[in-house]
């Protein structure tokens, strides 16, 4: 990858990868390949109080993509949404995006979302939608949290990476280690 990718992300470092994808306009893949060229250790973080705060958060049902910031924020740990949902598949933790019991099986499903925004993750309104942008809802619907996905969706696909490979993913997890990465192939 060109390292003009890595520089423009470099200020960023701090941000979910979510936003820094929509704020430059690059892919998810894009932000993870320049954040892992800037930080070469970054698949050593995982310390046994992250992991299972992250178990504990994952088990309530909040969304990987939210979990980016405050892991970094409380742990100094930096790791992609996949990263957060292979580790919560590997630990035996059923990621949702949607209502407990109520997993999102086609690409129309997700219509609400009761996972609540980070703070410091700002939502799209559906008035900021333009057609590159992720659909995924997030929250419920009217509330004054309702909002849309900040990343980049797919090229030909109405979510971004982390979001498609929910929407399409089967109800039971078919492998003991799915890997995200193919799962959203
Ligand atoms: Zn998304």
């Amino acid at each position: 990858m060109p390292s003009t990718i890595a520089e423009k992300v470099r200020p960023h470092l701090h941000l979910p990868d979510v936003q820094i994808a929509a704020l430059l306009g690059l892919t998810l893949k894009a932000v993870g390949n320049a954040r892992r060229s800037l930080l070469p250790n970054i698949r050593a973080g995982w310390t046994a109080e992250a992991k299972t705060w992250i178990i504990a958060q994952g088990k309530a049902g909040v969304s990987p993509m939210l979990l980016v910031a405050p892991l970094h924020e409380k742990f100094g740990i930096t790791k992609t949404p996949n990263a957060l949902i292979g580790m919560l598949y590997r630990a035996g933790v059923s990621v949702r995006f949607g209502r407990a019991g109520k997993r999102a099986t086609s690409p129309r499903a997700p219509t609400s979302s009761p996972t609540p925004p980070a703070s410091g993750t700002r939502l799209r309104s559906i008035y900021q939608l333009e057609s590159n942008h992720c659909r995924w809802p997030i929250g419920d619907v009217g509330s004054k949290d309702f909002g849309f996905c900040p990343a980049t969706s797919m090229s030909g696909r109405p979510y971004c990476e982390v979001h498609n490979a929910h929407a399409y993913q089967s109800p039971q997890p078919r492998r003991q280690a799915p890997n995200p990465q193919q799962e959203a192939a």
